[in-house]
């Protein structure tokens, strides 16, 4: 990246990501190089590429990208969310210990529980909304806390400055999984994350036609130590659909300022709709993460969700909806409607479940980018 574009906002930066670095085309499209290796110039000799898995001249654009988006050291690219958490926990070692939101992706809690525990990594899930409650589950043998703010599905918002305080004193690797906000819109390591996660399947793919995940280290060392870990472990995104998410990052921002305010305006709306029990917004002033959020985050996202009065309801709702699709994954530009406790969170044993309010009559909405009155007249059909 040259020093003027350097100086430019991230949003102008993401739009010229790639624009002219094809020296010889100028092409304003960066190239997919789909060759898995590459001719050495002499022995000893490098064209600065051996092997795709090592490197790949469209994944290192997209790395570079996201490393930039995020402001950090360096940002390595996952064939999926699951991948990039994978390689993540492949840094720990039998007997270290993870503290972890219990309002999570239920893939990465399954892949905890039933891969890794196998392995000798243990795992607390804890309520990361409150920073006590966190500090009371540390262990000697604690090594890192991996949080999701909002959390899924009840958008429950935790204190990235307090519990990126916490890991500084108990020396806890701090690890945000920013797949709901983007660095668009929150930056973890501004609190003190030593690690970010993607799912970039979701907002940063934006468009539900490709599956790929993202680390990106703050530092150096921790940079270089994933990359080891990748390249050792081969889940690296391939360079077709390394482009693909290059085009999407362009519209991320535009995006998201739609996502955002048509899940205000549709949260204000289920509020007041008879059947509706409660809405998990962030964005509404009565959540009880409204204040923090509103401080450390610039906007409140795409994602929420709503209680019904019965679980018949809500099946009712997903039976009917005709703009809104009855999927999972979330973060396109087209809305889905899932059913947490059968669809997203189903792997999360049931008492857990009802413990944390996961019941048959939650709904979670990935608001997309349709018109807001097209949605809401597809929620208000839909719930009659
Ligand atoms: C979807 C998701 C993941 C997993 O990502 P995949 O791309 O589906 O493998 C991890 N974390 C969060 C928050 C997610 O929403």
């Amino acid at each position: 990246m040259t020093t003027t574009t350097k100086q430019l906002t991230l949003e102008s930066r993401l739009v010229q990501t790639g624009v002219g670095r094809d020296e010889r085309t100028g092409g304003i499209s960066f190239p997919i190089y789909p060759s898995a290796t590459y001719r050495h110039p002499a022995v000893g000799a490098s064209t600065g590429y051996d092997y795709t898995r090592s490197g790949n001249p469209t994944r290192q654009l997209l790395e570079e990208t996201l490393a930039d988006l995020e402001g950090g050291a360096r940002g390595l690219a996952f064939a999926s969310g699951m991948a990039a958490l994978t390689t993540l926990f492949l840094h720990f070692s039998a007997g270290d210990h993870l503290l972890v939101s219990q309002d999570l992706y239920g893939g990465t809690y399954r892949v905890l529980d039933q891969v890794f525990g196998k392995f000798g990594l243990a795992a607390s899930y804890v309520d990361t909304t409150d920073p006590a409650a966190v500090a009371a589950a540390i262990r000697p043998e604690s090594k890192a806390l991996l949080v999701e703010t909002p959390g899924n599905p009840l958008l429950g918002v935790a204190d990235l400055a307090a519990l990126g305080a916490l890991c500084r004193r108990h020396d806890l690797l701090f690890i945000v999984d920013n797949t709901f906000l983007t660095p668009v819109l929150q930056r973890p390591f501004d609190f003190g994350a030593d690690v970010t996660v993607y799912s970039a399947t979701k907002y940063l793919g934006g468009h539900s036609d490709l599956l790929a995940g993202a680390l990106v280290a703050r530092t150096p060392e921790l940079g270089e130590r994933l990359y080891f870990l990748q390249n050792s472990t081969g889940g690296t995104l391939p360079p077709q659909d390394c482009w693909l998410l290059l085009r999407s990052l362009k519209t991320l921002p535009l995006r998201l300022e739609r996502h955002c305010a048509s899940a205000l305006e549709i949260a204000h709306w289920l509020q007041e709709h008879p059947r509706v029990r409660t809405v998990y917004y962030p964005g509404l002033a009565n959540h009880p993460g409204h204040q923090l959020s509103r401080r450390q985050a610039s906007g409140f996202g795409g994602m929420l969700s709503f209680r019904v009065d019965t679980a018949a309801t809500a099946r009712q709702v997903l039976e009917r909806i005709r703009v809104i699709s009855f999927a999972e994954s979330l973060g396109g530009v087209e809305s889905l409607l899932t059913l947490p406790a059968v669809q997203t969170h189903g792997d999360i044993p049931e008492g857990e479940r009802q413990r944390l309010g996961i019941c048959d009559s939650l709904l979670r909405l990935s608001v997309g980018i349709e018109s807001a009155c097209d949605i809401i007249g597809d929620l208000e059909q839909a719930l009659a």
